[in-house]
């Protein structure tokens, strides 16, 4: 049986940036699971919707993103065994590991909206938020000269699920610069009292949201899509409404933790890894950690939100061999937004929700042209030279 020092699960930006972060630090024997699949930037996914980026320009190839000195196991995991201190892959082999770190992410959840798959496979939904689709978005927006839509913010937790707004802000930018905004019905459902349940970003997105004419269903999420009767029903504050007459519903699924990590997972329904929020460290399983997406860190999830981290749990599985006190991370998250095609802020918060800006040289909650350029453009470049590389960036 293979054993390594550090064995992480998931290739992402989590898995791949720590790999690489406890490499720069030390760490001489780390593997990763992850099958050979194409890594993506997803943040991109959203300017792709939105006719501002193409795949190619988010898409590396797995093996070119494993940090150099690491060893790629390119199968599934699919169980833990805490007693043995192992894990068992898809081909029934198993690992032995000194410590475990969990980065699978989150996994959709079609089924959690009736009739949202069956939609979604007809062209009368889609989403940025997922890779076979975030094209199909695009032109569905591009092809709209009137007519009603529906957008939604997810329930969390989700990938950096805010960042819904972004496809929207682009959209209604694209219909205005058309001259057919006017035309256009366009509902806003979201799990929050206001937009994003986040006051210093919320009024920066209702007197857009109100100048496009946007109906805002607040407190709601989709309980079902039905494509053929063209209708969208709301659960939550909204229950028993009825959006009709929709052309096209843009819905972001919901998520869940992936079924296999059910025996790790935290009591709240969702399947994320119960973690101590602060230290990332398992409740229940000995030399087992999880950042990223899948882990209950009692926040919201984003690739932003791994910055921190991944620099926090590298050094807190050093510290926890030298029986060293364990570093805490604070929740702190990200959600960039764009306002229209040209202009973007950002909210930063930890995970009561209070704003915590990451400079104090100016105000990034102002719309800003230049943050907008430094999203879509310079933000996939540090993405792929540093964050994967382990290098930190405050
Ligand atoms: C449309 C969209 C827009 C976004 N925009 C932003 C943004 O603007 N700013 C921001 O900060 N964040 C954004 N995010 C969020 C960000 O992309 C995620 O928070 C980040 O990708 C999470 O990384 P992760 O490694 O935890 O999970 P993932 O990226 O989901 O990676 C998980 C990896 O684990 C692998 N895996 C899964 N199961 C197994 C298994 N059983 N065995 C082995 N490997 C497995 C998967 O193949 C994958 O490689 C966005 C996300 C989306 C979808």
């Amino acid at each position: 049986m293979a054993w390594h020092d550090v064995v992480i699960v998931g290739g992402g930006n989590a898995g791949i940036s720590l790999a690489a972060r406890l490499r720069r630090i030390g760490a001489r024997d780390v593997a990763i699971v992850t099958p050979d699949r194409p890594h993506r930037y997803r943040p991109m996914l959203n300017y792709v919707a939105g006719g501002q980026a193409s795949m190619s320009e988010l898409t590396r190839p797995a093996d070119s993103v494993v940090p150099d000195g690491c060893t790629w196991l390119p199968t599934t995991a699919v169980a833990v065994h805490p007693a043995e201190r192992e894990l068992e892959l898809e081909s029934g082999e198993r690992v032995g590991y000194g410590d475990l770190v969990l980065a699978t992410g989150l996994e959709e959840d079609l089924d959690a909206v009736p009739g949202l798959a069956a939609a979604m496979a007809a062209g009368w939904s889609s989403t940025a938020h997922l890779k076979t689709q975030a094209e199909r978005t695009w032109t569905a927006i591009r092809g709209m000269t009137h007519g009603r839509v529906v957008f939604t913010v997810p329930p969390e937790p989700s990938p950096c699920g805010g960042t819904a707004l972004k496809p929207l802000f682009l959209a209604l930018d694209h219909w205005r610069e058309q001259g057919v905004l006017g035309q256009i019905d366009v509902h806003l459902v979201t799990p929050y009292a206001s937009v994003l349940d986040l006051p210093f970003a919320d009024r920066r997105l209702e007197l857009p949201l109100a100048e496009a004419g946007v109906t805002v269903h607040h407190g709601s999420t989709v309980a079902e899509v039905d494509h053929a009767a063209r209708t969208v029903t709301l659960g939550g504050a909204g229950r028993g409404v009825l959006v009709d007459g929709v052309d096209h519903a843009f819905v972001v699924p919901h998520y869940r933790g992936p079924s296999w990590l059910a025996p790790l997972a935290a009591e709240d329904g969702v399947g994320q890894v119960d973690v101590d929020p602060a230290t990332m460290a398992s409740r229940t399983a000995p030399r087992v950690w999880s950042l990223g997406d899948v882990a209950a860190l009692r926040t919201r999830p984003s690739g932003g939100a791994l910055r921190r981290q991944v620099e926090i749990l590298a050094d807190n599985i050093r510290a926890h061999r030298l029986g060293d006190p364990l570093r805490e991370y604070d929740g702190y998250t990200i959600i960039p937004i764009t306002v229209d095609r040209r202009r973007l802020f950002l909210a930063e918060f930890d995970r009561t929700g209070a704003q915590q800006q990451t400079t104090g040289l100016t105000d990034l909650t102002v719309p800003r042209r230049w943050l907008w350029a430094f999203d879509r453009y310079v933000e996939p470049v540090i993405y792929f030279r540093s964050l994967l590389k382990g290098r930190l960036i405050p």
